[in-house]
């Protein structure tokens, strides 16, 4: 055993092993800018939710969650429902209902957005921040 682990520190490790690390950390770089490039097409997506500009909610979009999300004063709701990448509001009681006519969004960018009760959902692209699992 110990004439082992002697005869593998004596292994001519220098220029392979640098040329691994190479490969590697330019692989690791490659793969980076791919998914960089990917981000608004297949890269994790996460479905936030704002109300006066504040962040409410994030769940990952291919999530399956429903969650009623209540106005700051209590007096409305939004039913908020996140399906596998599909996000709608499935119900509210503002008036107008512009935000459940919104219909369902499905990629990074597309927001819907509930004026009457200063509500913003928007599905956005990148790394998330700490999850706030349910
Ligand atoms: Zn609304």
């Amino acid at each position: 055993m110990k004439e082992e682990a002697g005869s593998l520190k004596r292994l001519p490790i220098k220029k392979a092993d640098i040329l691994l690390a190479l490969i590697l950390s330019v692989t690791g770089i490659f793969l980076l800018l791919i998914g960089r490039l990917n981000a608004g097409e297949n890269s994790r997506l996460w479905v936030r939710g704002y109300q006066d500009g504040v962040p409410v909610f994030e769940y990952p979009a291919d999530a399956q969650v429903r969650t009623t999300i209540h106005t700051p004063d209590k007096t409305g709701i939004n039913v908020v429902v996140i399906d596998d990448n599909k996000v709608y509001v499935d119900s509210a009681d503002c008036p107008g209902k512009d935000c459940v006519k919104r219909g369902i969004i499905t990629r990074s960018g597309e927001e819907i957005i509930c004026l009457p009760h200063r509500l913003v959902i928007r599905i956005e692209g990148g790394e998330g921040i700490d999850v706030m699992a349910d």
